[in-house]
């Protein structure tokens, strides 16, 4: 570990990890200081979603055509419990192969590193980043080894430890839980997508390899309930929750919860600083925003670094242009999740016919569909 680098990325999860594949030939000294001891344990387990738009990225990489375990997905279905409308997003009206793509965690995350170990960029396992302060002209961070504390500087530090830190957050507990499992149908899902909404909240099966993942999003109480259901009850639970659209379900496994809510950085700069990735903002998985967004983050960081001198890295006036890249995305990221979350998750009546009458115009409205489709693939630019 270097005592000082130009820039220091806290955090070689899959989005501090991008950032450091996209400035690995630029003149700059980076290192990456990751808390995992060791890489071939990921982070976590889950499976991402990811746009059209984040595929363009990871091709840019060379990291896109080392991943083998990689499903397209050509078609969205959503619709609402009990309420009259649907709506289909198909990638062949955008004009692209597929409209985003599911894919293991722990396979980008290997993916990344392989590619990070041909590169220039140095990354010390087993190193946390306990804090981070703004000194004169640098940011001075105490990285913790186990065994010693070790004070680290660099002109621009970049936080992209997934939320882990104590950053300052604002944060709206949504009172759900999200159930994730691997089930398996009787219907093949022809690289169809379905997003359902219900008044507990909504529910996502994302085609993966021959079967589904799923998220299952509920009250606390009903998700541990749920967790606690022999499989064959679960199943069936399932069914009647989803309704017939992929026949009956088969099988089910890996079923784990996690607790739902909107966490994010009123300033996602300091001095000498950023936040990006989960660390900046964590968002509800219901429109698989979340990681993408993280990705464009480490794109537009990466475009201003670029153009930075050594100097004015980390500078107030780089920050204040990354921020103002990257403002309507966030926001729109945000608003866009917040706003499914709370219009689609209840029981009134207005609200009810109110989506039905919104998912009819997605449908029938070209230009409304067009619109949603190109924000999910590339974000509020699209
Ligand atoms: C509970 C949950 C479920 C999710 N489910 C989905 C989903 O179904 N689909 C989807 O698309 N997205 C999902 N997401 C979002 C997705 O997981 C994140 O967008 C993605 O992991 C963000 O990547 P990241 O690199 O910013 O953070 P992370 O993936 O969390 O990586 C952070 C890295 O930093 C390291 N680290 C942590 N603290 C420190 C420190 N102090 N110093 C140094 N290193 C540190 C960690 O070991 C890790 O390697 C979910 C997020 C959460 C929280």
């Amino acid at each position: 570990m270097r005592e000082h680098s130009d820039i220091v990325i806290a955090g070689g999860g899959p989005v501090g990890t991008t950032l450091a594949l996209l400035l690995a030939d630029s003149d700059f000294s980076i290192q990456v200081l990751e808390a995992r001891a060791d890489l071939s344990r990921p982070a976590h387990r889950r499976t991402l979603a990811l746009s059209y738009g984040s595929r363009l990225i990871l091709e840019r990489l060379g990291v896109w055509t080392g991943l083998s375990e990689v499903t397209p997905i050509t078609t969205i279905h959503i619709s609402q419990r009990g309420g009259l409308g649907m709506a289909w997003l198909r990638a062949e009206e955008e004009k692209l192969p597929a409209l985003g793509y599911v894919l293991d965690y722990a396979e980008l995350d290997a993916a990344l590193h392989a590619r990070l170990r041909d590169s220039n960029v140095s990354i010390v396992t087993g190193a946390r980043v306990d804090e981070v302060r703004a000194a004169s002209g640098y940011a001075t961070m105490k990285v913790n080894r186990g065994s010693d504390i070790t004070p680290v500087t660099a002109r621009l530090a970049v936080v992209a430890d997934g939320g882990d830190g104590s950053a300052q957050r604002i944060s709206r507990d949504y009172d759900q839980h999200a159930l994730i499992a691997t089930v398996t149908a009787e219907l093949a899902h022809n690289g169809c997508a379905y997003e359902r909404f219900t008044s507990d909240g909504p529910a996502a099966l994302l085609p993966q390899g021959d079967g589904f993942a799923l998220v299952w999003t509920a009250s606390p109480a009903q998700v541990q309930a749920l967790l606690a259901l022999p499989d064959a009850e679960f199943l069936e639970a399932l069914h009647q929750h989803f309704g017939d659209r992929v026949g009956r379900f088969l099988n089910v496994a890996q079923r784990a919860s996690f607790p739902l809510g909107l966490r994010y950085a009123a300033r996602a700069t300091r001095p000498h600083t950023v936040m990006i990735g989960n660390a900046a903002q964590m968002l509800h998985p219901v429109a698989g925003q979340g990681f993408n967004l993280g990705l464009r983050d480490a794109w537009e960081l990466a475009a201003r670094i670029r153009t930075s001198t050594r100097v004015a890295l980390g500078s107030a006036a780089m920050l204040a242009d990354y921020s103002s890249a990257r403002r309507l995305d966030t926001r729109g990221g945000i608003f866009f999740t917040d706003f499914l979350v709370r219009v689609f998750s209840n029981d009134n009546s207005l609200l009810h016919h109110g989506r039905s009458i919104g998912l009819a115009a997605l449908q029938m409205l070209p230009p409304v569909k067009r619109f949603v489709a190109r924000r999910m693939i590339f974000g509020v630019r699209g």
